[in-house]
């Protein structure tokens, strides 16, 4: 039942919440037509050659939690996500598995200037911030700053609030002064967007300008619960249902853009790299 965000069974005792998790497997209980596993037994789907689901239930999902997220996730990362547990609104918090993804990437690509849209309590800004260098930046923007005060004691004491330049208010007019200006336009290594999903697109438009060419974007939660699959008639809930329509015209927009390469992995709600490539 999507209108339920805590099903029986569901992962509470490990902070995870339907926005991250509702994927791959039917743990939710979800209707056939959610299920990407149900799914791909139905007729006319996944051709692929060698296709194996890899996610089959909600047991490997805690699997991979507790034997390579848990046990290596550093210690303030875990205090973030206590104290971020408490809050009401944690369901909007990144997952462990992402934020482990996103620590590990970063140091892949050698990101140093980066920027965050969309803080929260700061889960994902941490793992950022213990990735890049000493004298990496992070330009962090969110419209409400007592909920990254909340957890900028943690980061402060982790010894890299330094790193971070945060900004509260909407993104966008701040996107808008950083082209016009024109001194940013190429220079970031990454981004991360994970706010309102209404203004993804008008993110990207901006973003594409900010980015390095061969740097990387990543829209998060491009899978939106499961429902980019759901039949417009069924049950969701409704900041599920509003922002749906959203993220499928994200979707088809940024496979169809020519200046960057992507790749969307069921990682947390589903994330969309974006390498620009021109
Ligand atoms: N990345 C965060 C984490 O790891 O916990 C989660 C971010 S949460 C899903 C989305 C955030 O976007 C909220 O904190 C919200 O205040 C912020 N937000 C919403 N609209 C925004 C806007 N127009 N500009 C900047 N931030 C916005
Ligand atoms: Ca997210």
């Amino acid at each position: 039942d999507l209108t339920n965000p805590h099903p029986v069974g569901s992962r509470s005792n490990h902070r995870t919440t339907p926005a991250q998790t509702g994927l791959i497997s039917n743990k939710y209980h979800l209707p056939l037509p959610f299920s990407i596993r149900n799914s791909r037994v139905r007729q006319g789907r996944h051709q692929e050659v060698g296709h194996k689901s890899l996610l089959q239930s909600d047991a490997l999902y805690q699997y991979i939690l507790e034997t390579s997220v848990y046990p290596r996730e550093p210690e303030c990362m875990k205090e973030l996500r206590e104290v971020t547990a408490k809050h009401p609104w944690n369901i909007m918090t990144t997952s462990a598995d992402e934020g482990q993804f996103l620590n590990m990437l970063l140091k892949l690509i050698n990101a140093k200037n980066t920027m965050e849209i969309g803080v929260y309590t700061g889960y994902s800004l941490l793992a950022t911030a213990l990735a890049i260098p000493e004298d990496g930046k992070i330009l962090a923007m969110d419209i409400n700053r007592e909920n990254y005060e909340l957890g900028l004691p943690v980061i402060e004491k982790a010894g890299v609030a330094h790193k971070i330049e945060f900004k509260e208010g909407p993104a966008l007019p701040v996107l808008d002064l950083m082209i016009e200006d024109g001194k940013y336009h190429g220079t970031y290594d990454f981004i991360f967007v994970d706010a309102d999903k209404d203004n993804y697109i008008n993110y990207h438009k901006r973003l594409i300008e900010l980015v390095k060419v061969g740097g990387l974007i990543g829209y998060d939660n491009t899978l939106w619960n499961g429902s980019v699959v759901a039949p417009p008639d069924a049950p969701m809930r409704k900041y599920v249902r509003y922002y749906r329509d959203f993220v499928l015209e994200l979707n088809k927009a940024l496979a169809a853009d020519p200046r960057i390469e992507i790749c969307m992995l069921p990682v947390g709600d589903g994330i969309t790299l974006c390498r620009r490539i021109k």
